[in-house]
């Protein structure tokens, strides 16, 4: 595994111009012959808001049918993967738990992979929290009950001063107590790991956005000085996570993901063939506006069977 690059963007860009698939008939047998494992954003790419893209489900039965090994990845630390297996169900969509890699989960393989066996601070919700006990972890979370006001009670805050790793995701009930824990716990406990499940600064909803994952990460980053080793897109980890895990050769692997900053931008940075489908966030013009190229665009993923 590579020695992740902290709290930076790490951005290898790709120069060559992006292979337009719409105009290349001829040249999609041929791609999807060098292809072995296609990973998949979803929302945007498979479904969006509560409907399946039109062909989505038949692209991927015919994907199986050629034998490809079909993955789908997400940064939402607040859902498990069972919980996220029962959403990608409902949209008629087959898969199986094996198949579903999100930050949470992504979170729980990095740290047995380093052999973690400290204790855990996190914040973030049942998702982080279940994934890291099936991973053999019993994460400390701040009992909301004991949130207080007032410096001099929040100065009194007491942490547990073997902490090994504070762990910071989505969390909708964060308070100011528990961002005091974190970081009692990175700046004062030597050695003391600070990992986020990703950076994703916004969450999207029905009407617009709220503050995500990555507002909380950056206040703590913010207050302690201290970058953090981040897990999910657009960075590596997650991608070296699943590569190792399953044994993948990077160069038949092709990430599949409407959005050029996150999961464009995870696939070249990790070394995997990336094809932007244009069923969700970035279009042709973000392609030029953002200077992210992708290896391939296509319209829909239903096109290229
Ligand atoms: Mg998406």
């Amino acid at each position: 595994m590579k020695d992740h690059c902290r709290g930076k963007m790490i951005m290898t860009t790709n120069t060559t111009p992006s292979i337009d698939l719409n105009q290349h008939d001829d040249q999609r047998h041929a791609f999807l012959d060098s292809i072995d494992t296609l990973i998949f954003d979803c929302d945007g790419v498979l479904w969006l808001d509560h409907h399946v893209i039109p062909g989505a489900c038949e692209a991927l039965a015919k994907f199986r049918s050629m034998g490809k090994k079909i993955k789908f990845v997400t940064n939402n630390s607040t859902m498990t993967r069972h919980q996220f297996l029962v959403k990608i169900q409902s949209f008629g969509i087959e898969c199986s738990i094996d198949e579903i890699y999100g930050s949470a989960y992504g979170t729980a393989l990095y740290l047995k992979s380093i052999q973690f066996n400290k204790k855990i601070f996190m914040i973030g919700e049942a998702g982080l929290e279940n994934e890291l006990r099936d991973a053999g972890y019993s994460p400390i979370k701040f009992n909301t009950d004991h949130t207080v006001s007032g410096i001099s009670n929040a100065q009194n805050i007491e942490i547990e001063r073997d902490i090994g790793a504070v762990i910071v995701g989505m969390d909708t009930s964060l308070t100011y107590s528990k961002c005091v824990y974190a970081h009692k716990a990175i700046t004062q406990i030597p050695g003391c790991m600070f990992i986020a499940t990703n950076t994703d600064h916004s969450y999207p909803v029905r009407d617009g956005t709220l503050p995500g994952a990555g507002s909380i990460v950056t206040m703590i980053q913010s207050s302690t000085s201290k970058a953090p080793i981040i897990v999910g897109k657009p960075e590596t980890l997650l991608m070296d996570v699943i590569i190792k895990n399953e044994g993948l050769d990077r160069s038949r692997t092709l990430m599949v993901g409407d959005r050029l900053n996150t999961d464009i931008l995870f696939g070249i940075n990790s070394g995997t063939k990336t094809l932007l489908v244009l069923t969700g966030i970035s279009n042709k013009q973000s392609i030029i506006e953002e200077n992210i190229i992708p290896h391939f665009i296509l319209n829909t993923i239903a096109d290229l069977i």
